[in-house]
């Protein structure tokens, strides 16, 4: 048989979420390099048709997506070992008993039949997306993003173009995070549309949903926590507040432990929206999070109205450096 991952030079694994995995591989014809996920297909997600949807500088841009077997679970096991995770490659014969579940081992312990491993045959979707190179807001953040405010401004002002967008296109990202929003070049794009839904009027929703989307908690608004699913925009502003705090955050330390960075955001998250003494008050940032942390979903401001407020600081936002070259 053949597979789409025929025409990808040997992967690298470049991680593992919470429903699938992601690898850099190389096309054979373009000779480019493309970051490849792999998730279930039988927890039918939007993800596919939602990012084919898109274009634009600061989303992560998708290329395709097909249907195929579950990658080598021995191939997997080496990816995750951290040191070794060059040469992996997805088996090319695809015999039932080797198409385990590679993110979940309990399933699939069924006598495989000839039915199990045709569906076993296609039980996988791949996404075929653009690869970023520069790791995400995360790393940036932790070495050290907050010591230089220019460029947190221009990074932020990039991720509310980029969100500004999906909300015009009508979708809620529903999982933003640090680690979710990826540098390429030196510019923002919005990844990991895996929560990705159609926006909705309502709320709160009291039906529960298949696949439960309660991804970073520190990142949800609270009405999300509510057991209860929300498709509405309001969602992702508040996830905008915490970062954009984060990415302004100046830490007494080096670093911040994990515990005590989850200290300070359990904090913001409260209803009185509390920030750590050694936040300044005084700065422009600071009433434009409160804003986004407001726990009454209708009082905090749309993408639109974040776009204006940063126009307020558009002056201290610098160039990318790859464009600084280009401006008239
Ligand atoms: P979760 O799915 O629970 O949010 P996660 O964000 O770690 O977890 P994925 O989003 O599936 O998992 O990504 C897995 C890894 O692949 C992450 O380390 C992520 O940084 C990396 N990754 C994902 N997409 C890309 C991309 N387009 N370019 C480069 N690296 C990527
Ligand atoms: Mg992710
Ligand atoms: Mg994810």
């Amino acid at each position: 048989s053949t597979n789409s991952l025929d025409i990808f030079h040997e992967m690298k694994s470049l991680g593992k979420g919470s429903y699938g995995k992601v690898w850099k591989a190389q096309h054979r014809i373009d000779e480019r390099f493309y970051a490849i996920k792999c998730t279930l297909s039988d927890c039918v997600h939007l993800e596919a048709k939602v990012m084919s949807s898109l274009l634009h500088d600061h989303l992560v841009r998708y290329y395709n997506s097909w249907l195929g077997p579950k990658p080598d679970k021995d191939a997997v096991i080496s990816s995750s070992n951290a040191s070794s995770c060059d040469g992996i490659f997805f088996q090319k014969n695809h015999s039932a008993e080797s198409q385990q579940s590679s993110w979940d081992d309990s399933e699939d312990e069924s006598e495989p039949s000839e039915k199990n491993s045709l569906e076993r045959a296609t039980n996988a979707l791949y996404i075929q997306m653009e690869y970023c190179d520069g790791g995400t807001l995360r790393n940036a953040i932790d070495e050290g993003l907050s010591r230089n405010m220019e460029r947190v401004r221009r990074l932020f002002s990039e991720l509310v173009n980029g969100l500004a967008y999906l909300h015009s296109k009508g979708i809620v990202h529903r999982d933003l995070n640090p680690k979710n929003i990826f540098l390429h070049k030196g510019v923002i794009k919005i990844g990991d549309l895996g929560m990705a839904t159609y926006h909705d009027e309502e709320m709160v929703h009291s039906e529960e949903e298949n696949c439960s989307f309660f991804g970073t908690k520190l990142y949800l608004a609270p009405e999300s926590s509510r057991r209860k699913s929300s498709r509405n925009m309001k969602l992702d502003i508040y996830s905008l507040g915490i970062i954009k705090f984060e990415m302004c955050w100046q830490r007494d330390g080096d670093v911040a432990t994990e515990s005590e960075r989850a200290c300070v955001l359990k904090n913001l998250r409260q209803s009185a929206i509390c920030f750590p003494p050694n936040f300044d008050p005084s700065l422009f940032e600071h009433n434009l999070i409160k804003s986004c942390l407001n726990h009454d979903p209708t009082q905090r401001p749309t993408v639109e109205d974040l776009r204006q407020r940063t126009l307020q600081y558009k002056r201290f936002i610098d160039e990318p450096d790859h464009l600084t070259d280009t401006k008239p």
